[in-house]
């Protein structure tokens, strides 16, 4: 059976990748707090075993978040003839917050014209569709394709994935004597591969000090004025450090090219007061302030280095300041990861985008983190991707949509890809 032959089951089957995506979108898996996933894995479940895939439903139990209110729902759906590879598609169900500026209903999955509106849309609902509807017309087309096909929806992306991908790894489901090859259709745009993301180190850093009456404050020890003095010394040697670090991956947008950071929050002194409260501030000498960290670091970047060019900034301004403590902590780290070029995964992906487009893709670096992390550290395997419709930057935005003639055409791809990897 020809490639054409797959792509007409494709074609085929456009209303229904329609029908998927607008039922998907209308669950409101909202993460915070983790709604509704037992729903879609059970609506996901009733599909895959109705057309023969076998389907296990899986809670990451004592996963964060975790609870009987809203426990951490995964689905895993197989489709196996007997020895050969497996190629599996991963999404994640969980969808962000509303948020406010919407025009349409969140929930609601409007078609209007090629677009599909709701929260969830391109990030990353119709991207599930799409490698469902890419498995279910390949296998319509190639009843006798060798090896396994598996599908998982899971838990807990926006939220770091923990009681998700994180937790299948761990038990195995990603393991390379299990799992060749991994698609993750992130709303990447259908023409480019996605190899990989920068790495994350989050750190908060305290800096101590001794309350006093603020009107002899010279009785005291300011927190505050000791915090000014790391974010100065940040601004004249961190910024402009990281700003020679440029990188070889080819990350997108081109500004994330680099080492970057960010200050994500400061606090100081006494707590903020609450919403509407007329009350005056009492006069104290600050004796914490912290402050956290968000640096994004590259793949010719070590960790230990990361870690150490901030241990510098406030060893520097020990020296000099009588009096300086702080305490440094580690939030969160993942490392950078970037499949190769000529990995299987991302040739096939790259010859099926080239026969279904008819242009070469472009191959990019994602800014962020995504559940690849899991698969890669956790899992072993560095065979992986993210390839799928939508646009990257109406994830998380008012108004989020989703092009059926992208889902398509990604689930062309595909299809192709399966066509490639299992014959
Ligand atoms: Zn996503």
């Amino acid at each position: 059976m020809s490639d054409s032959a797959i792509l007409a089951q494709v074609t085929a089957r456009r209303q229904e990748l329609i029908g998927l995506a607008q039922d998907l979108i209308r669950i409101p898996t909202l993460n915070p707090p983790g709604r509704e996933y037992r729903r879609i894995c059970d609506y996901l479940a009733e599909r895959m075993l109705a057309q023969g895939w076998q389907v296990e439903l899986l809670r990451a139990t004592g996963s964060p978040g975790d609870s009987d209110a809203y426990p951490r729902w995964n689905m895993v759906a197989r489709l196996s003839r007997g020895p050969g590879p497996c190629v599996h598609f991963n999404g994640h169900h969980d969808v962000v917050e509303v948020g406010h500026g919407w025009t349409r209903d969140p929930f609601g999955a409007e078609l209007d014209g090629d677009r599909i509106y709701g929260r969830g849309a391109c990030d990353m609902k119709g991207g599930i569709a799409a490698s469902i509807i890419a498995a279910e017309a390949f296998a319509a087309a190639r009843p006798d394709f060798r090896g396994t096909i598996e599908i998982s929806a899971t838990a807990d992306e926006e939220t770091g994935g923990y009681g998700g991908v994180a937790w299948l790894a761990e038990r195995g489901y990603f393991s390379p004597e299990k799992v060749q090859h991994v698609i993750i259709p992130e709303p990447l745009h259908k023409d480019r591969i996605c190899l990989g993301h920068r790495g994350v180190w989050w750190a908060e850093v305290e800096t101590h000090g001794r309350i006093a009456h603020g009107s002899m404050p010279f009785l005291g020890d300011s927190a505050i004025r000791h915090m000014g003095a790391v974010l100065e010394e940040i601004e004249a040697r961190l910024y402009p450090l990281l700003a020679t670090k440029r990188t070889e991956m080819p990350v997108v947008p081109e500004g994330a090219r680099q080492s970057t950071l960010n200050i994500n929050s400061i606090h100081g002194g006494e707590a903020e007061p609450e919403l509407g409260s007329t009350a005056l501030p009492a006069p104290c000498v600050a004796d914490r302030c912290r402050i956290v960290l968000d640096r994004r670091f590259l793949i010719e970047e070590q960790l230990d280095q990361v870690k150490a060019e901030v241990a510098e900034v406030l060893e520097r301004v020990r020296a000099r300041r009588s009096g300086f403590t702080y305490d440094i902590r580690t939030l969160f780290e993942v490392q950078p990861t970037m499949a190769d070029r000529d990995a299987p995964v991302v040739k096939s992906t790259a010859a099926a985008i080239e026969a279904v487009l008819h242009r070469l893709p472009d191959y990019v670096v994602s800014p962020g983190t995504y559940d690849q992390k899991h698969i890669d550290r956790i899992g072993r395997l560095k065979n992986c991707i993210a390839y799928g419709p939508g646009l990257l930057h109406l994830a998380h935005q008012p108004d989020e949509w989703v092009g059926v003639q992208d889902m398509e055409d990604s689930a062309k791809v595909m299809a192709l890809v399966l066509a490639d990897l299992l014959d």
